[in-house]
């Protein structure tokens, strides 16, 4: 299992909480979407402290449209280093172009993009940068270490964060789109015994 590999499909959204009035509202929504990690380098919040280090990324910047601030199809949960370097700039989807498919993740931690689109958001997102590169070797290196010698241990780096929100408590003050959406939440999936130990 490699945790910097991309997901194998583009992401369907499954929620659609509509109507918070500040984008913070949307967090919880967004953690459970895109399983805790950022959507760009797939840094984790098990691996860190999560508190201030995951940013709500708006995939349109709201400098070009700021009617889609508060608009949850426009939202992307990211970790604050990639959500500074993002910045302002237009970047091809990251939902639709960051893929096993046409991303290649070295055992040296460098990124190889098999696409143009690919290669735009890693270029722009600076994901070859020294600093992301060795954290991901280092990564690799520790987990397949741990694998070995301490697997509990290497089940909860690969885990999820013990606080699985709750969405169905939530109430968006103009509903949810998406109601079907609450059953494959990761809180519902751990109360049916279906989440995995780790993914
Ligand atoms: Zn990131």
């Amino acid at each position: 299992m490699n945790p910097f590999a991309y997901p194998a499909q583009p992401h369907q959204r499954r929620h659609a909480p509509r109507g918070y009035a500040r984008h913070e509202s949307f967090r919880d929504w967004l953690r459970d979407e895109f399983a805790f990690r950022c959507i760009y380098c797939l840094n984790r919040e098990q691996w860190v402290n999560a508190k201030g280090a995951f940013a709500i990324d708006h995939f349109v910047p709201t400098s070009i449209n700021p009617n889609l601030g508060l608009e949850y199809d426009n939202l992307l949960y990211a970790c604050v280093a990639c959500n500074l370097t993002r910045g302002n700039q237009l970047v091809p989807n990251p939902l639709e172009h960051l893929l096993d498919s046409t991303v290649d993740v070295m055992a040296d931690g460098l990124l190889r993009a098999r696409s143009p689109q690919a290669e735009v958001i890693v270029e722009t997102l600076h994901l070859n940068d020294r600093a992301y590169v060795v954290r991901r070797e280092r990564m690799l290196t520790l987990l397949a270490d741990l694998e070995h010698r301490r697997p509990a241990l290497h089940a909860i780096w690969l885990g999820y964060p013990e606080d699985l929100p709750d969405l169905g408590r939530l109430r968006p003050p103009a509903g949810n789109g998406r109601m079907e959406g609450l059953e494959q939440s990761h809180y519902e999936r751990k109360n049916r015994g279906e989440l995995p130990a780790s993914y």
